[in-house]
């Protein structure tokens, strides 16, 4: 692909190709990766997609500019954004997951095997398309398990309009811009209640608790505000801005101090039992938040 072709997150500096996202926040900090060779890039009638592959991170998807997971650490993040919900709720059968087209979440949910069915809603079929064929380290590649069922549309549609009622609902949004500035809104959050059963639990990613503190503290807000336990809990997320990242969850009934840390899958990278139950131990800077 010829450099000329790609928006202007992508510079020639010295003849090498770089890709450098500007963090949304604080636009005084930019992270920038050597690119080795883009896969792809393309218009989808939402928003760029783009599929790099880097030197130090491996193939990675990137969307409007904001890197959102890569080869290297995504495991991070959907072990965490996955495991923790699941091991809270005592017995789980259907989760809906809202965003995630990376297919990452999906697949861990897949490991196991309580769950009857796993709905998955993407605004966004390119970037699934694309990250089965240039991330299958995240993907899984183009075979899914048969529970697994993708219905591409508006999650915030979606939660509005749906008669099913959910054990688990995972939020796997990018940063609160263009068509996910919703899913961080409390009238999304208020229908995410609505397709919960009463004992449901839901958990959304909820930014960097060191750059986007006003986000974690405005998402703790509406979730109080809708469910009796709310509870944020952290992983360390390399390329993520701040390299710390919080992930927010709520429920009327379940608590995750009494999770069962022994239902955790033997196939993980990142989590151990230990992590399951420490997540949520906090740093001062971190517990401050309201
Ligand atoms: N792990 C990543 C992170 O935290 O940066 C993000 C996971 S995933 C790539 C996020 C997905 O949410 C994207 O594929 C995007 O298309 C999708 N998305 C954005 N707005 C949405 C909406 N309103 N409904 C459903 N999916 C949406």
């Amino acid at each position: 692909m010829k450099t000329n072709e790609l928006p202007k997150y992508f510079k020639n500096i010295d003849d090498e190709l770089w890709f450098e996202e500007v963090e949304v926040e604080k636009k005084d900090l930019k992270i920038s990766y050597k690119v080795n060779k883009c896969f792809s890039y393309s218009k989808s009638p939402y928003q760029e997609v783009a599929l790099i592959d880097t030197n130090a991170f491996g193939p990675c998807l990137v969307l409007d500019g904001v890197m959102q997971t890569t080869s290297a650490d995504g495991f991070i993040y959907n072990e965490m954004i996955t495991h923790i919900p699941v091991l809270t709720h005592k017995n789980p059968k259907n989760v809906l997951v809202i965003g995630g087209g990376d297919c990452g979440a999906v697949r861990e949910l897949a490991k196991y095997e309580e769950l009857e069915t796993i709905d998955m809603v993407e605004l966004d079929e390119l970037v699934t398309e694309e990250c089965i064929k240039f991330l299958p380290e995240i993907s899984g590649g183009p075979s899914f398990d048969k529970r697994i069922n993708f219905k591409f549309g508006d999650g915030v549609e979606y939660v509005k309009e749906t008669d099913i009622k959910y054990d688990i609902v995972m939020v796997d949004s990018p940063d609160p811009e263009g068509p996910a500035k919703d899913l961080f809104g409390e009238e999304f959050y208020k229908n995410v209640k609505r397709t919960l059963k009463t004992d449901g639990v839901m958990v959304c990613q909820s930014e960097s608790p060191m750059i986007h503190r006003n986000i974690i503290e405005n998402t703790r807000k509406i979730l109080k505000n809708n469910f009796k336990i709310v509870k944020t809990y952290i992983a360390f997320v390399p390329t993520y801005p701040g390299g710390i990242w919080s992930f927010t969850m709520a429920s009327d009934v379940y608590d995750p101090s009494n999770m069962d840390a022994n239902r955790l899958p033997l196939e993980t990278r990142y989590l151990t039992k230990k992590i399951v139950k420490s997540c949520f131990d906090l740093p001062n800077f971190i517990s401050d938040l309201k």
